[in-house]
């Protein structure tokens, strides 16, 4: 199974679209022990830990004795980046995936997380790079308002110095609206589904130069409407995908530590097995006619609503218009595995859960 593993709540960014920056206080951090975490996860014979916050990079030293404790485990992180090139190189060549929290161009993504943190991350990433990594070092973007969805993916997928393997991301949606956003309708119709529109002709027509960029929400969603595979929850939330939070209790989701319906157990009385399938979506999703391959987008939102069920209804018109644009675009993508430009293995991805919830 998979476990994002928060190392800590701190974080040294406060971004405008998180809630993250604001734990800082003396439960921030784990309290419990190492040998209680092994004695938990010991036995889980498919064991992927995911490091999370807060930013856990702010406890390297912690990461580096988990890493030394779970021999055999895969690792993923996600990260802020700010401080990556503090982990050992021979640490991070561990990861297979590395997690980099970017927004697009520089104005974008300082507009949202702070001056100077564009040329910091790609500094970072750079390193990584120049060190050889040979993981999936993927750009996680988060899109609000500031946002144009087609300049900001673009700018991160043409990089060069550094190159990102895959770019994803997320909307903010999740956080109640009020302080998020002036005009989500307006911008939804002028920005995000005209750059949704343009990205995927794009990718669509460089595929007949057999190039399948890595656009993280199309290449699942596409495989999908390939294959007619029906994918459950992407981001594994409460089915194989749980969080282990700094007080050692279980939550389903990572993001929701003090929301009680996402808490399922802990380290001391649980074991993995127990965990395995313990919650899903609740209607629409199942009811909904792209529910096989949107797989009900966010357990968390499913279940709280922050967003009220006019929001959740307006969040969900985004999937249904991202799928219909792929969907529109099969015969294309068909035409060209048939005659072998690209292959339907060239969209299986991620390999493993790596932490991207696919759906935006
Ligand atoms: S589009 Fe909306 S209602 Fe349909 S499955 Fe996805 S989240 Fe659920
Ligand atoms: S998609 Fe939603 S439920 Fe899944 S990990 Fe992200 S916030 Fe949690």
């Amino acid at each position: 199974m998979n476990y994002h593993l928060v190392l800590t709540r701190r974080c040294n960014l406060n971004c405008s679209y998180c809630r993250g920056g604001e734990e800082d206080g003396p439960n921030s951090d784990i309290q419990y022990s190492l040998d209680d975490l092994k004695r938990f996860l010991q036995t889980d014979r498919n064991l992927q830990i995911m490091f999370y916050g807060g930013e856990p990079t702010l406890r390297i030293p912690l990461m580096l004795d988990i890493m030394g404790r779970f021999d055999g485990a895969r690792f993923m992180l996600q990260t802020n980046a700010l401080l990556l090139n503090k982990i050992p190189f021979d640490h991070v060549k561990k990861f297979h995936s590395i997690l980099v929290s970017i927004d697009g161009p520089r104005g974008t993504t300082d507009g949202y997380r702070s001056a100077g943190v564009y040329d910091r991350v790609v500094g970072n990433v750079r390193w990584l790079r120049s060190n050889g990594f040979e993981g999936d070092i993927i750009a996680r973007m988060a899109i609000s308002e500031q946002s144009d969805v087609y300049r900001d993916v673009r700018h991160l997928l043409d990089l060069t110095d550094p190159s990102f393997d895959h770019v994803h991301w997320q909307l903010n949606v999740v956080w109640d609206a009020e302080d998020n956003w002036t005009d989500f309708d307006g911008w939804i119709r002028t920005v995000y589904k005209p750059g949704i529109e343009r990205l995927a002709r794009e990718w669509v027509e460089r595929m007949e130069f057999g190039i399948v960029e890595g656009i993280v929400p199309f290449l699942p969603i596409m495989h999908g409407l390939l294959t007619g595979e029906s994918s459950g929850l992407r981001c594994g939330s409460g089915i194989d995908t749980f969080a282990i939070h700094v007080d050692g209790r279980i939550g389903v989701c990572p993001i929701s530590p003090d929301w009680d319906f996402s808490i399922v157990g802990d380290i001391w009385e649980s074991s993995p097995a127990d965990l395995k399938d313990t919650m899903s979506v609740d209607e629409p999703c199942p009811s909904c006619g792209e529910f096989e391959l949107c797989g009900g987008r966010c357990l968390f939102a499913n279940k709280e609503r922050l967003w009220g069920e006019e929001g959740f209804k307006k969040v969900c018109g985004t999937v249904e218009h991202l799928i219909g644009r792929l969907r529109s675009k099969v015969p294309k993508v068909q035409s060209f595995i048939d005659d072998g430009r690209i292959s339907l293995q060239d969209f299986s991805y991620p390999e493993f859960n790596n932490g991207c919830e696919i759906v935006p």
